[in-house]
C-alpha cells in the first residue's frame, strides 16, 4: 500500500501512514499521538509505548481473512489486572478497518460497534452467565477483567475513548463466535463481535522474526 508521511512536531521523526482513513497517528519516536487532518498533525497527548509481549505480529504484517487481504497498521495493547490483549487495527484493501484481537496465541477477527447495553444485560456480565447481545446471538461470559493501562502504536481510526480503568468482558458462542465488551461509564460500551480464527488461516506474511529470542 502507498505510504504518506509527515514529521513529528515534537521529535521531528518521520511518521508514515497508509491510509487517509486513519485520523490518529502515534509517532514511532516519542510516542505522542496526533490528530491528522489534511496533512497536518495536531498534538493530542503523550502515549505509552507498547510492551514487548512476543507477539509474532507487527506493523506491516500482511494477512487475509475470508479471501480479503489486509495489512496490520496499528495496535492498542491493553494490560488488564490478570490478562493482556492486543487489538491490532487492520486495513482491508477496500479501506475498511477490522480489529484483530490477540491474546496468548488466540486470534479473533472482529468488527467494532458502539451501543448502549441496558441494565439487565450489564447485570449478566459475570463469568459463566449466558446472555443475548443485539446481534441476536446467545453468548456465554468467559472472562471479566479490569483494564489498567493502554499502550498504542501506528495509526488508528480514532483515539481510544476508554477510561484507563474499565471492565473488559470476553464472550463466546458454542460455535466459535466471539465478542468483547468494554464497559465504559453509564452503560456506554464498545462492543467487538466476530469469530475465533486459527493463526494459519490468515496466511500471514512479514511476521516478526522471533528466532533470536528463543
Ligand atoms: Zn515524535
Amino acid at each position: 500500500m502507498p505510504v504518506s508521511s509527515l514529521h513529528c512536531p515534537v521529535c521531528a521523526k518521520q511518521i508514515n501512514y497508509k491510509t487517509s482513513v486513519s485520523s490518529i497517528l502515534i509517532c514511532p519516536g516519542c510516542v505522542c499521538s496526533y490528530q491528522k487532518s489534511e496533512g497536518t498533525a495536531q498534538f493530542l497527548q503523550q502515549e505509552k509505548a507498547v510492551l514487548e509481549d512476543m507477539s509474532p505480529l507487527r506493523l506491516g504484517t500482511m494477512g487475509q481473512f475470508e479471501d480479503k487481504p489486509f495489512e496490520v497498521i496499528g495496535r492498542i495493547q491493553y494490560s488488564f489486572e490478570k490478562f493482556y490483549r492486543n487489538l491490532w487495527a487492520v486495513l482491508f484493501s477496500e479501506r475498511a478497518y477490522g480489529w484483530l484481537a490477540e491474546a496468548y496465541g488466540d486470534y479473533m477477527m472482529l468488527q467494532r460497534k458502539e451501543f448502549l447495553l441496558n441494565a439487565s444485560v450489564v447485570a449478566k456480565l459475570k463469568a459463566g452467565r449466558t446472555l443475548e447481545l443485539p446481534d441476536n446471538k446467545s453468548y456465554e461470559v468467559e472472562r471479566v477483567d479490569i483494564n489498567e493501562t493502554i499502550y498504542m502504536e501506528g495509526e488508528l481510526p480514532e483515539h481510544s475513548k476508554e477510561n484507563i480503568r474499565f471492565t473488559s468482558v470476553e464472550l463466546s458462542t458454542d460455535n466459535h463466535q466471539k465478542a468483547l465488551i468494554h464497559l465504559l461509564a453509564h452503560y456506554k460500551t464498545t462492543v467487538y463481535t466476530g469469530q475465533l480464527v486459527p493463526f494459519k488461516r490468515f496466511n500471514f506474511k512479514h511476521l516478526r522474526d522471533l528466532r533470536d529470542w528463543i
